[in-house]
């Protein structure tokens, strides 16, 4: 019997009942002792080895668990405390490792937090100086490579790689020649690789995903010279260089020669590209194939994967190959047996994380001929079933998408006729003043939600206080004297689960939790088939709200590719075709607004940014369908009625023409953070429409005075139009308290008035 080897690359560490999150959170509130935590770390490591093993997995990983984020963990590891945090040398400990992470009352501000590339999983950034030194600072592999020892199981410890740890940190203060850097960092990592070996590891799993990004020769380079280095320093210790997320493209060549004992690719999202990569992999070198997705909830195809194995296992033996997952499954919910209220048919087509760990094990006992048939034809009854059902298909929709031509790609008229249409309508001042959408969620709206979803409010009950809530908002935008006004989403928990819950084709865990950062978990909806929007959403609030007011109210969406974004999609059919037929769902609710007598329409696409693809060759493609589907779902509307977007979070730079491409009559984004910064992009384009630059940071309870956003104001108009200029809040209110919000609009309304009346006395130039 010729055993084929099975891996994974992480395992999520949260814990099926947020075991992690619960005791972090305790431990931050000062209820649970760091003793305890550490405990409840040990816990669920050995509980995640303990099933790894006991489903049959061969090559475990350690150092994959975190107590905030496995990027963080490094920077310690390493001893890249930045200065600010008054580290004197010593083991970096969970306290200052929380630091890092955190804000806390009187500490140093807390290391920034970004994407891990193009998932919603978010990391702390390393900070770089010139003078950054590292210096071994941790126990935390050694140990946890200890105790899956004392279970009797070897693992192969997960390190995030030299070169991806260096390209993803940022440079705080001037530029850092990053291949100084790494000539301090590689001894540092060959220590940590010789005790690993010392104590007694036989393979080190070293993560470089930036195989996906484009890289320069230098880059390249320093990748080689680093595994080198390693071969030389460390000898007889096998490294697994893994690449995921992506192609290898042009890196391919320089990926396959590293002179390492294995090399992982993702079979996954690299599948184009095996049959190339695998004709020419080295003899030599043990391959692991990930073909079970980390990063989706599907029932892995089989017969899909088998070829892709197949192929593998020509080239390179049983011997030397590894069936894996393409990423750490830290991007996927941990179990299916925990949601008892997901119908078996669907449940059928599902894989989380542990039936992931079955799916590995079946492949290889295929592939070796181990594996009774049963296990390959249930995988292919089901996925017969998935692509069967009349559940997933809505021939409706797909012969609407199909019709879809250039017409429903774009407005009646062009911006500047529009925004004559839309003045003589809404008859707006200089400078109009409005919000980006939610008020405070304040306790009472949530428990009056959280009552009405477990039966104990009636759902008239429970719209008469939704109601209540907009009547309240509507006469507090009246004495604040705003001049557009918003419903306040108090009926709304989540921009995007609200209308997945109204919309055909999505779904719902109960338990489907995925790390987002630190404690922060998400429980993204599950589209699963055809979208379709079977009654209108928003409209009956939108029209109440009008109803109370002569002032414009703003309906209020979120986008086709904000809603795709932070789901999880399905991968039977193209991501951009899932995106139009969410973009025609929003487009019949628009129109539906528009007849219900909605003149401002906004339409939220936060995450239009972090869905550019990792190669810069693919963002043209990218930025363009996204626009149509933004186009698609916001074009079908008259000249006089506005549309407005909204965007946060978001570097514009370099994705400018694709912004001004969703020819939105208004767009708002953040930018009170970087003092106007971000518009710097906006300027140098000559953004043609209108913009809101935020001058109210909204994430901070600091109440800002008038003049303050005067000032962002007076700097917005260094090179923008008067005329195009709105005045808003960075994004939404919710997190908020009405207290300040209060005064912060009140603030806000008086720095639109100063503005407009300094504008019209002709004391700013604008452009
Ligand atoms: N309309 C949403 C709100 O105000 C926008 C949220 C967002 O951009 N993240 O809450
Ligand atoms: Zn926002």
């Amino acid at each position: 019997m010729n055993r084929i080897q099975t891996s994974i690359l992480g395992y999520p560490r949260i814990g099926e009942q947020r075991e992690l999150k619960k005791a972090t959170e305790a431990h931050w509130a000062g209820k649970l002792s760091a003793e305890a935590l550490q405990q409840t770390g040990r816990e669920l490591r050995r509980a995640h080895w303990e099933k790894a093993r006991a489903a049959g997995i061969t090559v475990l990983p350690s150092n994959d668990f975190s107590f905030y984020d496995q990027v963080l963990d490094m920077s310690c590891l390493l001893g890249n405390v930045p200065a600010r945090f008054g580290w004197t040398g010593g083991p970096v400990d969970l306290t200052l490792m929380f630091r890092m992470a955190r804000s806390t009352q009187g500490s140093a501000p807390a290391c920034e937090m970004t994407k891990w590339f193009d998932t919603n999983y978010h990391y702390i950034v390393p900070e770089f100086s010139a003078d950054t030194a590292f210096k071994l600072s941790s126990d935390k592999p050694f140990t946890e490579f200890e105790e899956a020892k004392s279970l009797g199981i070897t693992t192969r410890p997960v390190l995030i790689g030299p070169v991806t740890y260096l390209t993803l940190g940022k440079e705080a203060g001037g530029p850092v020649d990053r291949e100084k850097l790494l000539a301090r960092l590689l001894p540092v990592y060959a220590e940590i690789l010789k005790r690993l070996k010392s104590a007694g590891a036989e393979w080190v799993q070293m993560d470089e995903p930036v195989f996906a990004f484009n890289l320069n020769e230098a880059q390249r380079r320093m990748l080689h010279e680093t595994y080198a280095a390693f071969a030389k320093e460390v000898p007889g210790l096998k490294l697994m260089v893994t690449t995921y997320f992506g192609e290898l493209r042009d890196n391919g060549e320089s990926f396959l020669s590293l002179p390492v004992a294995g090399l992982h690719l993702d079979g996954v999202r690299g599948a184009a590209e095996l049959p190339k990569l695998l004709a020419a992999f080295p003899k030599e070198k043990v391959l692991s194939l990930g073909v079970v997705n980390g990063r989706n909830v599907w029932k892995n195809d089989y017969d899909a994967s088998l070829k892709k194995l197949q192929a593998a296992q020509q080239a390179v033996g049983n011997e030397r190959l590894i069936v894996s997952t393409s990423c750490s499954l830290i991007h996927s919910p941990i179990t299916l047996k925990n949601e008892p209220a997901l119908d078996q048919e669907l449940k059928s087509w599902l894989a989380f994380a542990d039936e992931k760990l079955k799916e590995l094990r079946e492949l290889a006992g295929i592939l070796a001929g181990t594996a009774s048939a049963q296990a390959l034809a249930e995988n292919q009854a089901a996925n017969a079933s998935r692509r069967k059902s009349p559940r997933i298909h809505n021939p409706q929709v797909k012969a609407r998408l199909a019709q879809i031509g250039p017409k429903e790609l774009k407005r009646g008229s062009p911006f500047t006729k529009r925004r004559a249409a839309q003045r003589a309508k809404l008859n707006l001042p200089l400078f109009p003043t409005t919000t980006i959408g939610s008020f405070p969620q304040t306790p009472e709206v949530r428990q009056a939600r959280a009552k009405f979803r477990k039966g104990e409010l009636e759902a008239a009950d429970y719209d008469k206080f939704v109601e209540e809530e907009i009547r309240k908002a509507v006469q507090f935008q009246e004495s604040v004297g705003l001049d557009v006004f918003v419903h306040g989403e108090f009926e709304r928990n989540d921009m995007v689960e609200y209308f997945g819950e109204l919309l055909d084709g999505f779904t719902f865990t109960k338990n489907g939790w995925v790390q987002s950062y630190g404690s922060r978990y998400v429980k993204p909806p599950i589209i699963f088939g055809d979208v379709r929007r079977p009654k209108p959403m928003t409209v009956r609030w939108s029209s109440f709200t009008q109803k109370l007011t002569d002032k414009p109210v703003k309906g209020m969406l979120t986008g086709p590719v904000t809603i795709a974004q932070w789901s999880f999609v399905r991968d039977d059919q193209p991501r951009k075709e899932t995106i139009f037929q969410i973009g025609l769902a929003i487009r019949d609710e628009v129109t539906d607004l528009e007849k219900a007598g909605i003149g401002v329409i906004q339409i939220d696409e936060p995450a239009v940014r972090e869905g550019l693809p990792l190669r810069r060759e693919d963002w043209a493609g990218y930025l363009t369908w996204a626009a149509e589907a933004f186009r698609l779902a916001s074009s079908s509307v008259k000249d006089e009625t506005q549309i407005h977007t909204h965007m946060c979070y978001a570097e514009f730079n370099d994705i400018l023409s694709g912004i001004a491409d969703l020819d939105a009559d208004v767009i708002s984004i953040e930018t009170s953070r970087s003092r106007m910064e971000l518009l710097g992009a906006f300027k140098k384009f000559k953004y043609p429409n209108e913009i809101g630059p935020g001058v109210y940071d909204i994430h901070s309870p600091r109440v800002p005075d008038a003049s303050e956003m005067e000032a962002l104001l007076a700097e917005a108009q260094k090179g923008l139009p008067v005329e195009h200029l709105w005045v808003n809040p960075d994004c939404g209110l919710k997190t908020r308290g009405w207290q300040e919000v209060t005064e912060a609009l009140k603030h806000m309304v008086e720095a639109a008035q100063s503005a407009r009346e300094k504008a019209q006395a002709g004391q700013t130039s604008g452009v």
